[in-house]
């Protein structure tokens, strides 16, 4: 399959541009072929842009919110229009299925007309005042963004940042994954193309300490917005001190997924499967601890292996349920939990192994497995997974499962399955997570709130809170 034609250079200042370090090689990691050579910066052509965006600030910030909204409403029609290629792009370079892969196209362009919509809606408010004087709140854009974004939705992760921050006024310098740069870079060529002001959205690639240190202690960034692993976030956080910026950090999660004896078991059966090996595994919101009722616990896992039977490897572009994992390293850690969790006493029920089929021989992928009688001792119980492992967990009684799917020190998305209202009300307040679904595994869509707490960081994302990350809040005190 022909790599489609991408800008292979840094986008700065609405200009295409080599950088100071070599080029580097990006690899399809279902079939190990190198897709092209990216270009790379560093701290001077981080501080470059840096100085373009704010220059290009100025302006944009000060553009009517209308006319704002029109550049965002054009992006997300152009990104649209281009579904196809760009999914493609992303097939290719990141290996997920190509149906997935368009499905995340269509929530990029989702993400530029809400965020379009939500720059027009940005109210302040008046609060009642003394007689003789008014009081009010406006929402101003912070300043310059610098934004860092992961491999596993690499348009996605994009547009959630970069959305809401032009629409909010702002102007941003964004480093996207190295795994993953062409993706980023087909974005900018529609930016260009929708006519976003020079300066207004920079790219850069290169060596991510270097860019990362750049943005995080520039003075005339304002604003720092991360998402990726919990152990890179503490690290820009701190880094971001010295310079006292706003941030948020959208970080790792290991969520629960309870199924309880009232559930409709073909409903979480099904649930579970479609999440569990969307992207492979590697979404931070996948479920990756499974808590299954005693008394459903059977037939549940009866359901489940059936299900499994349509589960699929395949080379990204054949689409099938799973593609490869990102790199070797990620193979290795999966099996590494899998090793430890059956040297204490789990079993393997599906999966468990490298497919042997020999076209898979070149690319990182790993047999959807299913492991029963995961318990607290085996690494897999509190260490995010990151692929396609269903690690299946008894309990007994609601206060045992309540403290166990708390017992952890990520807080992003968690779900539950049951159909008593009582159960769900106790249990929607109980979780200690910044996202819960009830009989559904639709957390993230333009319109909700995104986002965790404690090692999963804070901050959110969509919703009519991710404008909110980019702007600062003023109050105007006046006298008659
Ligand atoms: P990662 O290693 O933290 O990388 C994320 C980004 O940070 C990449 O662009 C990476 O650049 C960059 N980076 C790495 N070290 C850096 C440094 N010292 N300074 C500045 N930037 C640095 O994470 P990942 O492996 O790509 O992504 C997987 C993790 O992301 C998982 O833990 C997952 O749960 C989390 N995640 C969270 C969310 C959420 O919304 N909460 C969403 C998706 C993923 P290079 O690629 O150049 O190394």
């Amino acid at each position: 399959m022909t790599f489609p034609e991408v800008h292979n250079q840094l986008f700065i200042n609405g200009e295409w541009v080599d950088g100071s370090n070599e080029a580097v090689e990006v690899k399809n990691p279902s079939t190990g072929e190198v897709i092209g050579k990216i270009a790379q910066g560093g701290t001077k052509e981080t501080a470059e842009a840096i100085a373009y965006a704010a220059g290009a600030f100025t302006s944009w910030s000060t553009t009517d919110p209308k006319e704002r909204a029109s550049v965002l409403h054009r992006i997300g029609t152009l990104i649209e229009n281009n579904l196809d290629r760009l999914a493609l792009i992303m097939t290719l370079e990141q290996g997920k299925p190509l149906s997935q892969s368009k499905a995340e196209v269509q929530s990029s362009a989702d993400s530029f007309h809400w965020s379009a919509e939500e720059a027009r809606r940005l109210y302040g408010r008046v609060i009642p005042a003394p007689n003789g004087q008014h009081f009010m709140t406006v929402h101003q854009p912070i300043g310059v963004v610098g934004a860092i974004t992961p491999w596993n939705f690499p348009s996605n992760m994009i547009a959630r940042k970069i959305a809401p921050a032009l629409a909010a006024g702002c102007t941003v310098v964004l480093k996207p994954a190295s795994a993953t740069p062409y993706s980023a870079l087909a974005l900018a060529e529609l930016f260009e193309e929708a006519g976003l002001p020079k300066g207004a959205a920079n790219i850069i690639m290169g060596k991510s300490s270097d860019i990362g240190k750049e943005l995080t202690s520039n003075d005339t960034v304002k604003k720092i917005t991360f998402t990726g692993s919990t152990e890179v976030g503490q690290i820009l956080n701190e880094q971001a001190a010295s310079t006292l910026k706003k941030v948020s950090m959208e970080l790792g999660g290991h969520a629960p997924f309870i199924v309880f004896d009232d559930a409709d078991l073909d409903q979480a059966v099904s649930s579970l499967v479609r999440a569990k090996f969307r992207n492979n595994g590697q979404v931070c919101t996948c479920p990756n601890r499974i808590f299954v009722q005693k008394s459903v616990k059977q037939a549940f896992t009866e359901k489940l292996l059936v299900a499994m039977k349509d589960v699929k490897v395949g080379l990204g572009i054949e689409d099938e349920t799973v593609g490869p994992l990102i790199n070797e390293e990620a193979r290795e850690h999966i099996e590494d939990q899998i090793k430890d969790a059956t040297s204490k006493g789990a079993t393997v029920l599906v999966g468990g192994k490298r497919p042997e089929d020999t076209k898979f021989a070149n690319g990182p992928f790993y047999e959807p497995t299913v492991l029963d009688g995961v318990t607290s001792d085996m690494d897999i119980y509190y260490i995010e997974t990151f692929g396609p492992v269903i690690p299946l967990i008894e309990f007994d009684t609601d206060d045992e499962v309540a403290e166990a799917a708390n017992d952890t020190e990520f807080g992003l998305a968690s779900y539950f399955f049951s159909k008593n209202i009582a159960r769900i009300s106790r249990f929607s307040a109980a979780l200690e997570y910044g996202m819960v679904g009830v009989n559904s595994m639709a957390i993230s869509q333009a319109e909700t709130p995104f986002g965790g707490i404690k090692h999963s960081g804070f901050g959110r994302e969509n919703g009519e809170e991710g404008i909110r990350e980019y702007v600062y809040t003023k109050s105007v005190c006046m006298h008659d």
